[in-house]
């Protein structure tokens, strides 16, 4: 077994034989509320490493987007480019939903005048909390370059994935981005794209994400949502 470099909620990373290459393991466990909801879904691993490759071939493929994906030798499992990632979430909202709505006393479906772009800092003990450019900067997070950088991939990014998703008839209303740096320098989309990382609503304002999980106890229907998900962008490859 290769050695363990870092355990989250969802992945694990594991060190390869290779020093410019990590292995991602996409586990089946589910969580929300900062880890004090979890469970586990058979087959969520699968889904979601999956549901990853597919949106990051095509990201790489067909929009020039580069990122940190290189294959996948297991279906709930990636080779990934080793990087160091910025300890920063980067959070793209089309529309209100979730943290925002309680923060600002916001309505949940308000559409913003254009992608609105929050960003918070990567702290389990911290709980996360939503950072401002400079104190990110002071707290050397990443350089005023970097933090530029990854603002301006994650709205190209954000705009290619609202069109993505459009194109199966569903409105991306939020997504949560992470960027890493290689040894070069360059600074690219890291971790994953799947229903754990974004809002999807169906023409009804149905959740297609881990909102189902988040607000209801029936482990079915969030096996049937990822499900979807996963089934529908592989049985219409978008060229
Ligand atoms: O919780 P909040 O409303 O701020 O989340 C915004 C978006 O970012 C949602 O799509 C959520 O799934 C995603 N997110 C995430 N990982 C986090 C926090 C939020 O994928 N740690």
């Amino acid at each position: 077994m290769d050695e363990k470099m870092y355990e989250g909620k969802a992945k694990i990373l594991y060190k390869t034989n290779d020093i410019n290459v990590s292995l991602m393991h996409f586990k089946d466990d589910i969580t929300a509320g900062d880890g004090d909801k979890h469970d586990t879904m058979t087959n969520k691993g699968k889904l979601n490493c999956t549901i990853s490759k597919k949106i990051f071939e095509y990201l790489e493929k067909q929009r020039g987007i580069p990122t940190h994906y290189i294959s996948s030798p297991a279906t709930n499992e990636q080779l990934v480019k080793k990087l160091h990632i910025l300890p920063i979430e980067v959070i793209v909202r089309n529309i209100a939903a979730g943290s925002i709505c309680k923060r600002y006393n916001l309505r949940k479906g308000h559409t913003f005048k254009t992608p609105l772009i929050e960003l918070f800092y990567k702290d389990d003990e911290l709980h996360d909390p939503l950072v401002r450019d400079d104190v990110i900067i002071e707290m050397n997070w990443c350089s005023a370059s970097e933090l530029s950088e990854i603002k301006k991939q994650a709205h190209i990014i954000h705009n290619k994935m609202t069109e993505y998703w459009k194109s199966y008839e569903l409105t991306l209303v939020d997504a949560k981005y992470e960027f890493g740096i290689d040894t070069e320098g360059n600074i690219m989309l890291a971790d994953e794209i799947t229903p754990d990382s974004c809002r999807l609503w169906d023409k009804d304002g149905c959740s297609l994400d881990k909102d189902v999980f988040r607000q209801g106890t029936d482990m079915d229907k969030v096996s049937t949502v990822y499900n979807y998900i996963h089934d529908m962008i592989h049985a219409d490859p978008i060229e």
